[in-house]
């Protein structure tokens, strides 16, 4: 029943593709949740996680993945792992996802699910996302978690030609933008979302290591 609610919010808000429906479908957003706020992991709203940090809202996620236009062949770049679960819905569309989160608390414990749940093609990293990932680089598909004050150049750079990327952008203490960026063999065409608010994109390393 509650699996029913949460897909129906999901639709309701516009997640309308159906292999993001069913990746969101297979993919428990409980164990994702710790403590007191995991009796909400089925509603449509983001929750705190450790370090300070929130996972988003399943609606949000769901339009983000969607505006990503995955294909089973895609290599991914995730910046901001935070619970993981975005990671994990991106797991079931793609090859391969590489997710990075600046704190390293998080990603230990984000693997620790994903080996749970046998998602065996998450490769989860430490390190500051603002740089990408360059040995891995370049990717089908960059998703930033983040809100970026610029959909940043380094990201821009380790996209292919034909690849998208899709990054909330403004100031960290205002509403800001989902954008989807396009890189075509000519230029970048950018198309805008909805509002949303995200966690910012800070530079270094959290101080939990
Ligand atoms: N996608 C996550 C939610 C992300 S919250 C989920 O599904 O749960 C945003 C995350 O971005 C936080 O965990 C924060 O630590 C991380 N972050 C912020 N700036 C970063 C940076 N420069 N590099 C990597 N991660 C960063």
């Amino acid at each position: 029943m509650r699996k029913m609610q949460f897909l129906y919010a999901l639709r309701s808000k516009g997640v309308t593709d159906k292999r993001v429906l069913q990746a969101m479908e297979t993919i428990d957003r409980g164990p994702f949740i710790r403590g007191i706020f995991s009796a909400r992991a089925y509603e449509d709203m983001p929750l705190p996680i450790a370090c300070g940090q929130t996972i988003s809202q399943p609606s949000v996620v769901g339009l983000m993945t969607q505006a990503l236009k995955v294909s089973p062949r895609d290599k991914v770049l995730e910046v901001g792992t935070g619970s993981g679960y975005q990671a994990a819905v991106l797991s079931r569309l793609a090859r391969r996802v590489y997710t990075v989160d600046r704190h390293s608390r998080l990603v230990r414990e984000a693997r620790v699910l994903f080996d749970e749940m046998s998602l065996t093609n998450i490769t989860a990293i430490t390190a500051d996302g603002s740089f990408g990932l360059p040995d891995q680089a370049p990717f089908d598909r960059i998703l930033v978690t983040a809100a970026a004050e610029d959909p940043p150049g380094t990201l821009m750079e380790q996209l292919k030609p034909g690849g998208i990327m899709v990054v909330p952008v403004g100031q960290s203490d205002a509403v800001q933008h989902l954008i989807v960026v396009k890189k075509t063999e000519t230029g970048v065409e950018y198309d805008e979302l909805r509002e949303v608010r995200f966690v910012p994109l800070l530079e270094g390393l959290g101080k939990d290591t």
